[in-house]
């Protein structure tokens, strides 16, 4: 494929040398979990995103079933969560013993609706995960507000959004506890898989701290149960190396973003992404919605352009989470679902690249027409 919807070695390639003896020096130091890379990746990560803890941990899921965990949410709690999002989102519920509770998304920005949200909430619901989906931060002002007048935890989903913005406060500072993955996709990606909670309270601090570690707080006494959940060095060594340059790289996505939004903001058959005043898209994924997303792929594979179905069914759906939930019941995730076609903005695309992808996309919903 030409234009490839992730490129990993167009993006990370220049950074080869650097990166291979980062992990030489991790090799020779024989500190390979919780070292000093860990330590001062967590101390970078909680000054980017304006937040005053950050501990490492495995992956993104890790980060939100730990995040529950440290809100104690178990069985017989419900956690309000979107349809349209990572499969992850609401498997980390299930999987902490509690009840993932749908609310549907705003049909404008594809995040998850406040008023869905209020509608949704019951006396069992323990938390609400919203999800900064493709980058764009979710509604928090008004979250903040439905959430922490009735002592429910907000928890970011902030997987995709690394470096997003809202009202001047960046993604990873807005809820109580939020969650990073650093899956080699994700904007800031590891080698590996890779994960971070983030939070300003000096008591979840120390709570999630001995959760990802064994329950214990000194070595080989347990105070508590916990699980083995950590970033290692090697994926530290690496994170910190790319975490250099991750700010340009999101600069190009958006400048990306922005040319792919000019060149096809005025066809009829394409809806684009919006990015709402005071908001920062960090555009994980540009993903725009369409009659016929799967036709729409196909000819663009025929013509070297490689496209992603994020997320090709909604969770409500979805063997795993479809109990006592029909279609028909979040519609706007439904339509989301049946609409959307991720096309490339990496940060290794020229813009003339991304005329070309623009092309394509005009000259294939065109002949679609005809
Ligand atoms: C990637 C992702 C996750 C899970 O992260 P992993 O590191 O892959 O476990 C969770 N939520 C969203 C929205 C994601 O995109």
């Amino acid at each position: 494929m030409k234009h490839k919807l992730f490129d990993l070695r167009g993006q990370d390639g220049e950074l080869e040398g650097e990166l291979v003896a980062a992990l030489a020096s991790v090799v020779r130091s024989g500190s390979f979990v919780l070292g000093p890379e860990v330590k001062a990746f967590e101390q970078e990560m909680a000054d980017l995103c304006q937040s005053r803890f950050a501990l490492g941990v495995a992956s993104g899921t890790d980060a939100l079933v730990l995040a529950l965990k440290a809100f104690d949410v178990g069985p017989g709690d419900e956690v309000i969560v979107p349809p349209f999002t990572f499969g992850a989102t609401a498997g980390a519920v299930a999987w902490a013993g509690a009840t993932p509770v749908f609310a549907d998304i705003d049909p404008e920005t594809l995040n998850i609706d406040p008023s869905a949200v209020e509608t949704a909430i019951t006396s069992r619901t323990k938390a609400v995960i919203a999800v900064h989906l493709f980058g764009l931060p979710a509604p928090m002002d008004r979250l903040r507000e439905l959430t922490s007048e009735r002592g429910i935890a907000l928890i970011e989903d902030a997987a995709q959004a690394i470096l997003a913005e809202q009202g001047g406060r960046r993604a990873g500072s807005m809820g109580d506890i939020a969650c990073l993955s650093f899956y080699p996709t994700k904007n800031l990606g590891a080698y590996g898989d890779g994960g971070m909670v983030l939070c300003s309270s000096p008591d979840l601090h120390e709570k999630l701290g001995w959760l990802r570690a064994h329950g214990s707080v000194r070595r080989y006494i347990y105070d508590h149960v916990g699980t083995n959940s950590r970033l290692d060095e090697m994926q530290a060594a690496i994170l910190r190396r790319k975490l250099t340059r991750l700010e340009e790289w999101t600069e190009a996505r958006r400048r990306n973003a922005g040319a792919l939004t000019g060149s096809l903001g005025d066809l009829e058959e394409v809806r684009a992404p919006v990015e709402p005043p005071g908001s920062r898209h960090v555009y994980h994924l540009y993903t725009i919605r369409v009659a016929d997303p799967d036709g729409l792929g196909e000819a663009l594979g025929r013509a070297g352009v490689a496209t992603g179905r994020y997320y090709p069914a909604p969770l409500h759906l979805m063997p795993a989470f479809s109990d006592n939930h029909e279609e028909g019941d979040f519609p706007v995730s439904e339509a989301a679902a049946r609409s959307c076609l991720a096309l490339p903005v990496h940060p290794a695309l020229t813009l003339e690249a991304v005329d070309e992808i623009a092309l394509a996309v005009r000259s294939a919903l065109t002949r679609h027409e005809a």
